[in-house]
């Protein structure tokens, strides 16, 4: 297993990780404004953070309520706690901590305090948030889909490109034409003035394409597609002449009517290409459901549900691991008394159930329950095997989540199981 498969493994679990977390504090209330998070960058001294904490707790003391008084310095008594494990700096990335105390239900509190570190994207400053709820936002859009799109508006007189990063339009090269207006003047033949015309057009279409395959073709493998835009039948034209590189040619999934063709045009191709955007996002998923329902229909290799998917998973047989972004499941082991082992599959918000043995109708003791997408994720890094999640906002994502309890595979070879 290359340790690039085994990097990549590991990022999506933590992207799971992270986005359950995020899924649990999202749901917490506080009764005051007592819930205190903290987002530290890399490269903040420890020793700051918990100097400015203890300045925090002091002047907490002002607070008149003393039940929000008391649960916020708790809070930061906790985040103190917490920062002792740490040296001289936050690990990579940086540190996300929340504390507070949420309610339980019946007018009840209860502390919750949760470290993330090394989240997906650097933390990029310092934040103390103090507030009835805590502070997730930051880190969902690092767990946001990102993606990498090139962009291109243009007409006869000017050009933009610029790039698409995550949601960030980014303006980079502009250039303007030297194409004469369609008016001729005087003593110049209609039909020269037409050609000439046309020839800098010509010329402006190869310029435009150049500042794009400069920008573009080193990058090509990365970039998740080209948007381009402008006023009809300029872009077509552009498009058509096959201007661009063969490769970015084939990469254009989007153009649009945009009637700027300046800076702010690129933030209006964006917009326009909403559609576009978001089914290149799932475009991924879309192959990957495509090929298991073929693999089904056609062979052996493929496999489905939390049992199958295991065994397969064991003997090292999956290529890919399928996992609905909509599974929420937790994963109970039991054993009765002659030893027999199985697993059950619980929602996660369920207690455990009863279980009796299959094999011999004993009652079977919980031995343990834990989540069963990392359950199936730790077998699969062990048997390098990738881990894909599927979006569930088209049919057959959707399909993976209903009709296949959430979890199938994509086989190397047939197994019969
Ligand atoms: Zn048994």
């Amino acid at each position: 297993m290359s340790s690039e498969v085994e990097e990549e493994a590991s990022e999506d679990r933590r992207k799971y990780e992270f986005r359950k977390v995020i899924e649990e504090l999202q749901e917490y209330e506080g009764s005051g404004t007592q819930l205190v998070t903290i987002y530290i960058p890399e490269d903040k001294k420890i020793s700051d953070v918990v100097a400015h904490v203890t300045q925090e707790h002091s002047e907490a003391s002002n607070i008149k309520s003393k039940q929000t008084r008391t649960n916020v310095q708790d809070a930061l008594k906790s985040i103190k706690d917490r920062l002792r494990y740490y040296d001289t700096f936050p690990p990579e990335n940086g540190l996300v901590i929340f504390s507070g105390a949420v309610d339980s239900g019946g007018g009840r509190t209860e502390m919750v305090t949760r470290t993330l570190e090394s989240p997906p994207d650097p933390v990029t400053s310092f934040r103390y948030h103090c507030d009835a709820a805590f502070l997730t936002e930051p880190l969902e859009h690092m767990l946001e889909d990102k993606g990498l799109f090139g962009l291109i508006v243009l007409d006869r007189r000017e050009a933009n490109v610029g790039w698409l990063k995550g949601k960030r339009v980014e303006p980079v090269k502009s250039a303007e034409s030297l194409v004469p207006g369609k008016q001729r003047k005087g003593g110049q033949s209609a039909q020269r003035f037409a050609r000439l015309r046309l020839e800098a057009i010509d010329n402006f279409y190869q310029e435009i394409a150049e500042m794009a395959n400069d920008l573009f073709v080193p990058r090509r493998h990365e970039l998740d597609g080209i948007l381009v835009g402008g006023p009809s039948p300029t872009k077509d034209e552009f498009l058509d002449g096959d201007y661009l590189h063969h490769e970015l040619q084939d990469k254009v999934i989007s153009k649009a009517d945009v009637s700027y063709t300046d800076e702010s045009g690129l933030y209006d191709l964006v917009d326009a290409s909403q559609e576009a955007l978001s089914d290149q996002a799932i475009v991924e998923d879309k192959n990957q459901m495509e090929e298991f329902f073929e693999k089904l229909n056609t062979g052996e290799e493929a496999t489905y549900g939390f049992e199958q998917t295991r065994r397969n998973l064991i003997m090292g047989s999956v290529d890919r691991l399928l996992i609905s972004e909509d599974l929420r499941s937790d994963v109970v082991v039991y054993e009765c008394e002659n030893g027999h082992e199985e697993y059950e599959l619980v929602d996660s918000r369920h207690d455990t159930p009863e279980h009796e043995c299959a094999e011999c109708r004993e009652d079977a003791e919980v031995q343990e329950r834990e989540d069963a997408i990392e359950h199936l994720m730790s077998i699969a890094e062990q048997r390098g095997t990738e881990t894909k999640f599927i979006s569930t906002d088209f049919e057959k994502g959707e399909q993976l989540m209903d009709a296949f309890g959430g979890i199938a595979g994509i086989l190397r070879y047939s197994t019969g199981v």
